[in-house]
């Protein structure tokens, strides 16, 4: 929770020093004070509906109760931001080291170029690596100049054998060659890197498509996830990226990166609700060990804890 805490420390600081503004010398709750509250929030990114739940709540509870100090109205905020940011779905991700329902298991890495694709399916190597679990990963970007290479870096880094055949190479191929690898080494967990962009959108498609066909041959089962990597410093822009990927993939969660990099963290907490999908891990960081699994109550005891 410490590293979560350091993680998310733009979030928590700009949230934390807005609220402690509006809260200075203040024992009642005015119809100012509520505006400037739900802007705090709405900055924040956590979402209209959670906002305007928690600003509801805030004026019920001003109503039945007097604040002798600013400090005082400020800790009743952050326990009712803190109850009600709780008070949504909290559906746990699978442990690294949870066995796993089926091997080899197979995940499905999509996203736009620059998400924090590559990284993460490093990251999550790296975990189930430390976990005990025997994974390879597949180089199915054979679009982008340059992929296989930087993978395999990252790869190296997380001591995991990479399976790739260069640029160019047909992607539904390289991934047919992990999943029977993975067959015939008990491999646990394969990891699958995609192409962020190709000539088209319906090309990008299509490619998913034959991954997902050609993957199915050896192991019928497969993809048993495909988790869509955003950016969480973009906002909107990812959801709006979310919705044109979960048009035409069947996305089973969601990675969002580099939330400290932003101070709007709390992007976590509404983009599940507007996509109705899991977040199922967060990157806090550029090094490999920087991927947490998303775990609503400490990330928002985290935030406003
Ligand atoms: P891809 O194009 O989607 O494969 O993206 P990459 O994995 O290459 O990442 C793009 C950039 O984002 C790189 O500079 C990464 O170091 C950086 N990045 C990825 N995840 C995180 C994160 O959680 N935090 C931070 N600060 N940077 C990240």
């Amino acid at each position: 929770i410490s590293r979560l805490k350091e993680g998310l420390s733009k979030t928590r600081e700009t949230f934390r020093e807005k609220l402690s503004v509006i809260t200075q010398g203040k024992t009642e709750i005015d119809e100012e004070f509520l505006e400037e509250l739900e802007t705090i929030l709405v900055a924040a990114d956590v979402g209209v509906e959670t906002t305007l739940a928690i600003v509801e709540a805030i004026t019920e509870r001003a109503k039945k109760e007097t604040y002798r100090s600013g400090e005082e109205l400020n800790r009743m905020l952050m326990e009712e931001i803190q109850q009600l940011l709780l008070d949504t779905d909290t559906a746990h991700p699978l442990d690294f080291d949870a066995p796993l329902p089926e091997t080899p298991y197979v995940i499905l890495v999509v996203g736009v170029n620059g998400a924090g694709k590559t990284t993460s399916v490093a990251k999550l190597a790296h975990n189930y690596d430390k976990a005990g679990k025997k994974v390879i990963i597949a180089a199915a970007d054979t679009f982008r100049a340059a992929a296989y290479e930087q993978l395999k870096i990252w790869a190296d880094r997380a001591g995991v054998p990479l399976i790739g055949q260069g640029q160019g190479a047909d992607p539904a191929s390289v991934v047919y060659d992990a999943v029977s690898s993975a067959v015939s080494r008990n491999v646990d967990v394969v990891l699958v890197d995609t192409a962020g962009r190709l000539h088209n959108k319906a090309h990008l498609m299509e490619e998913l498509a034959k991954i997902m066909r050609v993957a199915k041959k050896k192991v019928p089962t497969a993809p048993h996830e495909v988790l869509l990597v955003l950016d969480g410093t973009t906002g909107q822009n990812a959801v709006q990226q979310a919705r044109e990927f979960t048009k035409f993939v069947n996305v089973t969660g969601l990675i969002l990166t580099k939330l400290d990099g932003t101070s709007k963290g709390g992007i976590v907490l509404s983009i599940s609700r507007e996509l109705k999908l899991p977040v199922k891990y967060i990157g806090v960081g550029e090094k490999i060990d920087d991927l947490q699994l998303f775990d609503r109550e400490k990330f928002v005891e985290a935030l406003v804890g």
